[in-house]
């Protein structure tokens, strides 16, 4: 089914969000759009975008709005995100929100479907601190509850797991601070705007996923489309 739509995933770091918004895009064959993705490219590219979000991103700090929308227009603008993405760690303010509902406008896209994943800090603190992540496809695994099938080595291309530098336990109070300042009030934004829709983060990959599967089902039968 087209999906002909943007969804939102929003939540703190370790809530599930990257791995359910790679396995929700290749469902309905869309792009899978994480804006620290994006950054982390540009700071290991070292270009000037990169340059400049490097000690903001080293600090569990957010990059300045401007920088952020100017990367995504950028790469909305590439064909593959016609029929609709998914985002993951993006918008992150209030202001990044409102700047992409006139994009969406000028698209003539309708509405995002906003998810926001629900995981309590202690889970979020145990979830990032065991985050291990394939260099390679970007796979990631957790060593206490999903530990790649030989240690150090990702199961679905061979390639080397690597830890983030900015999920060390201090950088992660950072970012949990900054998304409770930041973030947060966007839950409110769009349940206003009647889009948002909350999962229970703290289960596992699948019922999660199940949890999702039926959210967009429904958001179908209400809206005729996906
Ligand atoms: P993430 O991989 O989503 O946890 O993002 C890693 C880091 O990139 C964040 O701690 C921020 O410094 C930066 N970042 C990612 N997305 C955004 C965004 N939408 N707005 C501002 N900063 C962002």
């Amino acid at each position: 089914m087209a999906l002909n739509r943007a969804m939102i995933f929003l939540g703190p770091p370790g809530a599930g969000k990257g791995t359910q918004a790679n396995r929700a895009a290749k469902r309905y064959g869309v792009p899978h759009l994480s804006t620290g993705d994006m950054l982390r490219e540009a700071v290991a590219q070292g270009t000037e975008l990169g340059r400049l979000a490097k000690p903001l991103m080293e600090r569990g700090e957010l990059v300045p709005d401007n920088i952020v929308m100017g990367m995504v227009e950028e790469r909305l603008a590439r064909p593959d995100s016609a029929q609709g993405f998914i985002f993951d760690g993006f918008p992150r303010t209030v202001p990044q929100a409102e700047q992409l509902d006139k994009i969406m406008v000028r698209r003539g896209l309708g509405k995002p479907l906003v998810v926001e994943f629900h995981v309590s800090s202690e889970t979020l603190l145990h979830r990032v601190s065991g985050r291990w992540t394939c260099s390679v496809g970007g796979e990631t695994y957790n060593i206490y509850e999903r530990p790649p099938k030989v240690p150090g080595i990702c199961d679905v291309d061979g390639g080397k797991l690597i830890q983030r530098t900015d999920d060390s336990a201090d950088i992660v109070r950072e970012r949990l601070a900054a998304y409770d300042r930041k973030t947060k009030p966007l839950a409110d934004y769009y349940r206003q705007h009647g889009v948002l829709e909350t999962v229970d983060g703290s289960k596992g990959v699948e019922e999660v996923s199940r949890a999702l599967n039926e959210i967009f089902a429904r958001a179908a039968g209400r809206d005729g489309h996906l």
